[in-house]
């Protein structure tokens, strides 16, 4: 049998080399054009540059074959997340979301749509296997989460939406289609930022949205021409070239991660890790996940050890998000999450292991 993984990588490196004539560009061509020739019927797309444009749309092409299912590239991942919410739902029903969800997903909802008629529901990711689903139209979930990792057993819960009646969106973010399938696990509705890993290189905004549901899509292509939510060319562009190295790229940082964690643990911090044996989730991450991510959380025991264990690494950049190439530590509780002022997120990078694991040494003797 295929590995769908491995047969999705595939079919990306060969999305646009399988379709070439004789004398075409191999690399993909940035085209910027607002507005087309127009013949009496004008063609579905090729109308105006808010519908769709060729780079972006052979952008879609490449993230349709990572996940199995038409996709639709979006100028943030927030904006895909709206669209969802958008397209889904209106006055009268009510979003489940996860209240250790993406931070700015929570506002969108439980500031922005509650004034519209539409109702959140927060459930702590680690409940949401019992959360009650009566009355929900939209559970829009995470896993793992963030910055706790918890993960969600995504075949039991997306029965539990279908026997209520609800439709699943995964925020696929952290793992992507590459370590994480939600939708052959039953999710309706798969959402992502392309800004974290799919991109990977810190230069760029994007999301997207993949169904299989055709009239989802077409709502959800709706909602992005009526609200202009497409991205650019150069973006698009960008994210194309990206996507080539992603399961590569996520080979070495999940590989890293696995190592970074081992030698934090050996040094008594708590690490939270789902792809170790500590990890309440260890064996769901086994079964559920390609491989349990590039995330790392740990407990320093206070900021001044956080920090001075970033300073003397000389290899960790303080950053917020994570996905990146290089290694990047982001003290969570300045941002207000429930965690302890000494928590870092670590997003680990490409870097090659043994100097990584030097700079990680460095910065322990520090603490
Ligand atoms: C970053 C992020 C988003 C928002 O994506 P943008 O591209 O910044 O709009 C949504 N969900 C998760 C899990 C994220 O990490």
């Amino acid at each position: 049998m295929t590995d769908p993984i491995q047969a999705a990588a595939m079919a990306l490196l060969h999305h646009r080399t399988s379709r070439l004539a004789e004398g075409d560009p191999v690399a993909e061509p940035m085209l910027t054009t607002a507005t087309f020739r127009l013949g009496d019927q004008p063609a579905q797309d090729a109308i105006y540059g808010r519908y769709a444009t060729p780079t972006v749309t052979a952008c879609e092409g490449r993230l349709s074959e990572i996940e199995g299912a038409p996709a639709l590239l979006f100028a943030s991942g927030m904006a895909a997340i709206a669209a969802v919410m958008l397209a889904t739902c209106r006055a009268g029903d009510r979003i489940l979301l996860p209240a250790d969800g993406y931070f700015h997903t929570r506002v969108l909802g439980g500031e922005m749509l509650a004034g519209m008629g539409i109702e959140t529901v927060e459930v702590q990711t680690r409940d949401l296997g019992d959360a009650d689903l009566a009355g929900i139209r939209l559970a829009m979930i995470e896993t793992p989460s963030n910055p706790a990792l918890d993960l969600v057993d995504l075949a039991a819960f997306s029965a539990r939406t279908r026997e209520a009646g609800a439709l699943l969106a995964v925020d696929n973010t952290f793992a992507t289609g590459f370590l994480q399938r939600p939708l052959e696990l039953g999710a309706d509705i798969v959402v992502a930022s392309d800004t974290k890993a799919a991109g990977g290189h810190s230069d760029l905004i994007l999301g997207h949205v993949a169904t299989r549901d055709e009239a989802l899509h077409d709502r959800l292509a709706d909602v992005r021409k009526f609200a202009g939510s497409i991205p650019g060319p150069f973006e698009a562009w960008l994210l194309s070239r990206s996507l080539e190295t992603l399961e590569l790229r996520l080979e070495r940082m999940c590989a890293n991660a696995a190592a970074v964690a081992a030698r934090l643990a050996a040094a008594d911090l708590a690490v939270t890790y789902p792809g170790r044996p500590d990890h309440p989730d260890h064996a769901l991450a086994a079964t559920q996940m390609r491989a349990p991510g590039f995330v790392i959380g740990t407990d320093f025991g206070s900021k001044a050890a956080a920090e001075r264990f970033i300073a003397a690494s000389g290899a960790i950049l303080s950053a917020t998000s994570f996905g990146s190439t290089h290694t990047s530590a982001d003290r969570r509780a300045r941002w207000g999450d429930a965690v302890p002022e000494g928590y870092l997120r670590l997003s680990v990078g490409i870097e090659p292991q043994a100097p990584l694991l030097d700079a990680i040494g460095r910065g322990l003797a520090a603490i």
